[in-house]
C-alpha cells in the first residue's frame, strides 16, 4: 500500500513515524510519491500547547482533502489525550492512542487483506499488545539521525499534559541502544541527536543510567558527533557536563528546560530544582566549554505568574549567559492540576506581551553568541538539502558543532562531510 505520513511537534514524534515508516516499508508498502495517491495517511500529533491541537487539526483536514480516498489514521499525543475529538472530525478512520500507535504496520497489512470490497474500517484504540520502538533511529536526511532513547515521564509538571499522553518513564538497555545509534552510523549518519520525553531518566526502568548510556555511545569509533536533545536541569548533573567536556563526541550544545525564572512560579509548576540549581548548572558548562551553545525552554503566562514573578524572571533571564530561549506561552490543558489551582489567571494580552518581551531577549542573546564567534575557525557539518533556486544560484548549509548555522554555494561533493571553515 502506499502510505503517507505527516508528522506534528517534537523529535520524538518524527523519530517514531520514520521507525513505523521503515518497518512499513520492510513489510513492503511504500511511502507514496508526489503525484501519486495515497492508499493510508498517517498523522502522527501533539499536543503540548492548544496551538498544536489547533495545528492538528489543520493537518487532518489538509491531509483528507490531498487524499480523499484513503484510509486516514490518526496517532500520538492529541489522538492520546482526545480521541473523541478526532473520531469527531469528518473523514477519519481511525484513531490510536499511544499504546495503538506501534501497531499500525499490522493494522496496514490487515487493510490490505481487505482492500477488496469491504469499506472503511473504524476503530478507536482497538490494537493492543504493543510494544514501543525504543532506539529506533530516524534518518531526516543523509546526514542527521534522530535516535530514541527513552520515552514517558513520571514528573507531572501541573502545565503539561506529556505523562498522560506518553506514560510512565522507560526505556530498553544501554546495549540496545548503542546497537540502534553504531546501525545508524554504518547507514552513514555523521550526527545523532538523543531524544526522549524525559531523557536525562534514562535507566530507571532498567537499572542502567543516562551517563552510562553517553559513555557507551562515545566509545564508538567513527568520525560523528552526537547532541543531547534536551535534559531536565536537575537530572544533567555535573558529572554529565565534566563527561560532555571531555568526551570524543559529544557537542558541546545543550538544551536545558526552565521554563521560569522564577522560583515562586516554579514552585506551582511543581519543578524539581531552583532558579540557584539552574545558573549553577549553566555556570558550570560555561566554565567548562565556554563556547558551548546553550537553549533554554521558557514559558510565560501559567496561573500564578504575577507581574512582580514575570519581572523578577526577566531579569534573571537577562543575567543568564545563555545563547537562546525557545518561549512557549502557556495554554490551559484540560486534565492537569494546575487548572485545580486557585491562583490569578494572566489575561491573554499579557500572555501574548510577555512572549514578546522573551523573543527580545532571545534575539539579543542568539545575536550576541553568533556575534563572539564571528571570524573564527569552527567544523561544520554539510548537510544534503539544497536551497534557493538555478536563477538565484543554490546553496547548503550546515552546523557548527555548537550549533552556529552556516550556509555556502551548493557543492555535492561536500554533502555530508566535515569541513574546517571560518565563522
Ligand atoms: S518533565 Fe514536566 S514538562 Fe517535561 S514532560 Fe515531564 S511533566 Fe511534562
Amino acid at each position: 500500500m502506499k502510505i503517507a505520513f505527516l508528522t506534528l511537534g517534537c523529535k520524538l514524534n518524527f523519530a517514531e513515524s520514520s521507525a513505523l515508516g521503515k518497518e512499513l516499508v520492510a513489510r513492503g508498502h511504500t511511502r507514496v510519491r508526489p503525484g501519486e495517491q495515497a492508499d493510508v495517511c498517517i498523522v502522527n500529533t501533539c499536543s503540548v500547547t492548544d496551538t498544536a491541537d489547533h495545528k492538528d487539526r489543520q493537518a487532518i483536514h489538509r491531509i483528507r482533502r490531498q487524499y480523499p480516498d484513503a484510509f486516514l489514521i490518526v496517532t500520538g499525543c492529541y489522538a492520546q489525550l482526545r480521541p473523541g475529538d478526532i473520531a469527531a472530525i469528518d473523514g477519519v478512520d481511525c484513531v490510536l492512542g499511544m499504546n495503538e500507535k506501534f501497531g499500525i504496520p499490522a493494522l496496514v497489512d490487515r487493510l490490505e487483506k481487505r482492500a477488496a470490497g469491504e469499506g472503511t474500517m473504524t476503530c478507536v484504540g482497538r490494537i493492543r499488545d504493543i510494544t514501543d520502538y525504543y532506539g529506533s533511529w530516524s534518518k531526516d536526511d543523509r546526514t542527521r539521525c534522530f535516535l530514541k532513547v527513552q520515552d514517558g515521564c513520571d514528573y507531572f509538571c501541573t502545565y503539561c499534559t506529556i505523562p498522560y499522553a506518553r506514560g510512565r518513564s522507560r526505556n530498553t538497555t544501554v546495549q540496545a541502544t548503542v546497537a540502534e545509534a553504531r546501525k545508524a552510523l554504518e547507514a552513514g549518519a555523521k550526527e545523532l541527536v538523543l531524544t526522549g520525553v524525559n531523557i536525562g531518566d534514562f535507566g530507571k526502568s532498567t537499572g542502567e543510567t543516562f551517563l552510562a548510556l553517553l559513555q557507551a555511545i562515545d566509545a564508538l569509533d567513527g568520525e560523528f558527533r552526537v547532541r543531547i536533545s534536551s535534559c531536565e536541569p536537575n537530572l544533567l548533573s555535573d558529572e554529565i557536563i565534566d563527561f560532555v567536556a571531555r568526551s570524543r563526541h559529544f557537542a558541546p550544545h545543550f538544551h536545558i528546560p526552565l521554563q521560569s525564572g522564577s522560583n515562586e512560579v516554579l514552585r506551582i509548576m511543581k519543578r524539581r530544582y531552583t532558579r540557584e540549581l539552574f545558573a549553577e548548572r549553566v555556570e558550570h558548562i560555561r566554565s567548562l566549554m565556554p563556547d558551548a551553545f546553550i537553549g533554554v525552554d521558557c514559558m510565560v503566562g501559567v496561573r500564578g505568574e504575577t507581574e512582580a514573578c514575570f519581572d523578577d524572571y526577566v531579569r534573571f533571564i537577562e543575567a543568564l549567559p545563555v545563547s537562546q530561549l525557545h518561549v512557549f506561552t502557556y495554554s490551559e490543558r484540560a486534565g492537569t492540576r494546575m487548572l485545580e489551582l486557585d491562583l490569578p489567571v494572566v489575561p491573554q494580552a499579557e500572555r501574548k506581551r510577555r512572549s514578546e518581551v522573551l523573543h527580545r531577549i532571545s534575539q539579543q542573546k542568539t545575536e550576541a553568541f553568533y556575534a563572539a564567534h564571528k571570524g573564527r575557525q569552527a567544523v561544520v557539518l554539510w548537510e544534503a538539502k539544497r536551497e534557493g533556486s538555478a536563477l538565484d544560484g543554490y546553496t547548503m548549509s550546515g552546523f557548527t558543532a555548537n550549533y552556529i548555522r552556516l550556509s555556502r554555494p551548493y557543492d555535492k561533493s561536500l554533502v555530508n562531510t566535515f569541513q574546517t571553515v571560518t565563522i
